[in-house]
């Protein structure tokens, strides 16, 4: 059984000091490399669906938060105000109330919306000290987050379009969800009232779920705090279950912040918002791809995707210039030489790598590889040339297989 922890330390991804304090994980170059692939992805993907990128500030003023209902309803998981200037600023618990005050800033008309604002932010939990480990109890986070404004009509389809990406991403990473769960409120005092709203908002999730054809169940007790929400759960792989994607539809907070955007008919009009998350934070996915392929990452999301072997020193300036080709297809490889041990040892620590390139004389000579795969296979000597082409389409095409019969 693979534990994130252990994996995230011997390949050298992340880790910890006690200086910079429990629950603030620093990543390594490897680690970062997976991260910024990771990150890029996303952005890619909500680009080409439609979805505009902001930066916003990771902290904020009091008052922004008891707009938001945040301190009223989600305090004790935030951090305590620091002073400034008369002032109390306190580190952000969400990126709603930022998006919120961004759409705000302009007039809106029907004519922009849906809009879908986009970014991959930090925010910050009070995550008691007992509980955290690893990638998935932090105290600092990069939330992969939207909020898409929207008409009360347009809400539910945008919905979808949300799972849509999801489940792209899902197959795209080589994880799967165990479960939709949609997310209700339950007794307690901790939810915003407003009864119709939430009937409202729970209606149109359950049409974006029936919609996109997925299965699921509905839980009492594990909603947001201003709306109920759909939760894309996984398990990993002691069998405990946590969310990692979400879908939210809410009237709330747009009534808070008084958004409003002008109709076709010229007469102002309140938007729906849809917080969603395609891979949850950065942090808890890492550590669920990790956990899920035991640290043999898809290819295309592989630290080192590439490790040329030369069998003797004779081919290691041949095995040089095969790793500058690769680097010039935007590949990441690696020469691992003699001086690094046997040819048996140096295959045995690449055991993760997806591909790994044998160089004898022969090869060199002819401008040739020989070819082997991480899960043992060989497909065989092939023209370098050939083979860097097909790794660097197999790269591009993203998901889990490392090759395709030519
Ligand atoms: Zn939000």
């Amino acid at each position: 059984m693979h534990d994130h922890r252990r994996l995230g330390r011997e390949l050298g991804l992340f880790d910890t000091d006690p200086l910079m304090g429990a629950g603030l994980p620093y990543w390594l170059p490897d680690g970062a490399v997976v991260r910024h692939t990771l990150e890029e992805y996303v952005r890619e993907a909500e680009r080409a669906a439609g979805y505009r990128h902001v930066y916003s500030p990771v902290l904020g003023k009091r008052e922004l938060y008891e707009l938001s209902g945040h301190w009223d309803h989600y305090r004790d998981d935030m951090y305590p105000p620091m002073e400034l200037g008369g002032e109390q600023m306190l580190l952000r618990p969400s990126l709603c109330p930022h998006h919120a005050l961004i759409f705000r800033s302009r007039t809106r008309s029907h004519r922009e919306l849906p809009l879908r604002m986009a970014e991959l932010g930090g925010m910050y939990r009070s995550e008691r000290s007992g509980v955290l480990g690893g990638l998935t109890r932090v105290r600092a986070i990069q939330l992969n987050d939207a909020h898409i404004f929207c008409t009360p009509d347009q809400a539910a389809e945008e919905a979808a379009g949300a799972l849509a990406l999801i489940s792209r991403a899902y197959a795209d990473l080589g994880i799967r969800a165990s479960r939709h769960r949609l997310s209700l409120p339950g007794g307690g005092g901790k939810y915003v009232a407003g009864p119709a709203l939430w009937r409202r908002a729970t209606a149109l999730l359950r049409e974006a779920l029936d919609a996109s054809g997925v299965a699921y169940e509905a839980v009492e007790g594990e909603a947001a705090f201003y709306g109920p929400k759909i939760d894309v759960q996984i398990t990993d792989p002691a069998g405990r279950e946590t969310t990692l994607s979400t879908v939210q539809i809410d009237f709330h907070q747009p009534e808070r912040f008084g958004l409003r955007h002008t109709g076709p008919d010229g007469a102002r009009h309140r938007p729906v918002m849809v917080h969603r998350s395609v891979i949850g934070s950065v942090e808890r996915a890492v550590a669920h791809l990790l956990e899920e392929h035991g640290g043999a990452f898809p290819p295309w999301l592989a630290p080192v995707q590439l490790v040329v072997l030369p069998v003797g020193e004779d081919q290691e300036e041949r095995a040089h210039a095969v790793v500058r080709e690769a680097t010039a297809l935007g590949l990441r490889a690696e020469v691992s030489g003699p001086a690094d041990g046997s040819l048996g040892a140096r295959i045995r620590r690449a055991r993760l790598v997806p591909y790994q390139a044998v160089l004898g004389a022969r090869e060199a000579a002819d401008g040739l590889l020989a070819v082997r795969l991480r899960d043992g296979r060989r497909p065989g000597v092939l023209p370098a040339a050939e083979f860097l082409r097909r790794v660097e389409q197999r790269v591009r095409a993203r998901g889990t297989a490392l090759w395709e019969p030519a």
